[in-house]
């Protein structure tokens, strides 16, 4: 008979979101008066941007004429978004990012789930914990670790993200070779100081180590010392992978457009010695695995980077910004400590307790879902994630239930 891929087996049952809908579930049937709200969840709430809609429109009305419908696109994508974006995402900011070394993809889970095929299965992994699972998972399934014991998969390293550390992970003490970093980060919130990314991009460059770096939040940015993009850091394009979403800057989470930056001239090691460039591999990955996005959905993405986009975008991550400083100004009067919510859309809360004691708590007393922090990795114990992707109303009556019962 033929065998399945055992790596899959290795995978701990998915239990925290499904935990949480039980839960949920579960308070809504003992208390159908009570309204929940869901502050647990990283999916946005408000519609497209007019600008965007806009152009979906008429891509798809494009779509309706055989003077300009259009058939399979180029797998990269089309180069009147690959070429805005380079501009405006990297140009505009100082770094030498160009429109060939950006490759469009349907989601930056996909791509930073698929990027770990290109690298051997010897390669040593580091991931941060908290971390965004995608990173794990997706190892685990490549035959990259060995079986998951006492909350930890054997043969990853896991850069520990701690209060005393504030939550930025340490350099990894031992050598590895493939290092995932997210900035600002699921589930913390924080942002690394350009400082700490140099510090990463050093190691990487001395250690022939490459940087999976996913900057799917950082639309959110404010405080502007701090880099958007890893290539602002000098030596980055060397030894670094960019992965950028449309999802939660432009509200593309079900539209879905994403994008992965490969710079030519990141190279790893055949077995031979010799290097070889990871963009001509990721190149060969996706035109053979992937089509490329629908024609509508790249014209859309495309008025994100128009001047109205560009504001409405904003306007968009403003409003939920709001919403994570309300969060964040409640919780520390509350008196816990509490990161992210200034460049985020998530706020770190250090409860001091079980996780899900404090996600109980919340949801039985306050009718408020969180999302436990030990569903993030070890390090999330006695955390909880709040999120700022709902309405300004909602939140607002969240924060009033939280502090009547802590
Ligand atoms: N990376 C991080 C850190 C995320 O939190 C998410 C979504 O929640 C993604 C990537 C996935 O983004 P996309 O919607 O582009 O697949």
């Amino acid at each position: 008979m033929i065998k399945i891929n055992q790596n899959f087996l290795k995978l701990k049952a998915s239990y925290l979101f499904v935990d949480i809908a039980q839960r949920v579930v579960a308070f809504q049937k003992a208390n159908p008066d009570r309204r929940v709200i869901k502050l647990g969840i990283g999916d946005v709430t408000e519609p497209l941007p007019e600008a965007v809609l806009s152009a979906f429109h008429a891509g798809v009305d494009e779509m309706a004429d055989r003077a300009t419908f259009r058939g399979y696109g180029p797998e990269q994508g089309y180069p009147f978004l690959r070429e805005r974006i380079a501009l405006t995402d990297f140009q505009q900011r100082g770094a030498d990012i160009s429109a060939d070394e950006i490759f469009l993809s349907d989601g930056s889970k996909c791509d930073t789930g698929n990027f770990q095929e290109l690298f051997s299965l010897e390669a040593k992994v580091a991931v941060p914990d908290p971390v965004y699972p995608v990173y794990v998972d997706t190892n685990v399934m490549g035959g990259r670790t060995g079986p998951y014991r006492d909350g930890r998969y054997e043969g990853l390293v896991y850069l520990e993200c701690r209060p005393d550390n504030g939550y930025i992970p340490d350099l990894p003490e031992e050598s590895v070779d493939l290092i995932y970093l997210c900035f600002p980060n699921n589930p913390t919130g924080v942002m690394a100081t350009r400082e700490q990314l140099r510090q990463f991009v050093d190691l990487a460059r001395r250690e022939k180590a490459i940087i999976l770096y996913d900057a799917a939040y950082c639309a959110f940015i404010r405080d502007e010392s701090l880099p958007h993009s890893i290539y602002e850091i000098p030596g980055a394009r060397e030894v670094a992978i960019e992965f950028r979403s449309l999802s939660k800057n432009a509200g593309f989470t079900g539209t879905r457009c994403a994008y992965t930056v490969v710079p030519k001239g990141v190279t790893a090691a055949d077995e031979e010695g010799n290097e070889v460039e990871l963009h001509h591999l990721w190149m060969s990955r996706q035109s053979r695995k992937f089509n490329g996005l629908s024609y509508p959905v790249q014209r859309a993405a495309s008025a994100v980077y128009t001047e109205d986009g560009q504001k409405q975008v904003r306007a968009l991550t403003d409003f939920y910004l709001n919403n994570a400083k309300l969060i964040r100004r409640n919780i520390l009067r509350l008196g816990f400590d509490c990161v992210g919510g200034d460049n985020s859309p998530y706020i770190w809360v250090n409860m001091e307790r079980d996780s899900w004691t404090a996600f109980d708590l919340l949801l039985n007393e306050a009718g408020v879902v969180s999302t436990p922090g030990d569903g993030f990795g070890k390090c999330g114990k006695g955390h909880i994630r709040l999120s700022a992707f709902n309405s300004y109303e909602n939140v607002e009556a969240a924060m009033e239930r939280i502090a009547r019962v802590l």
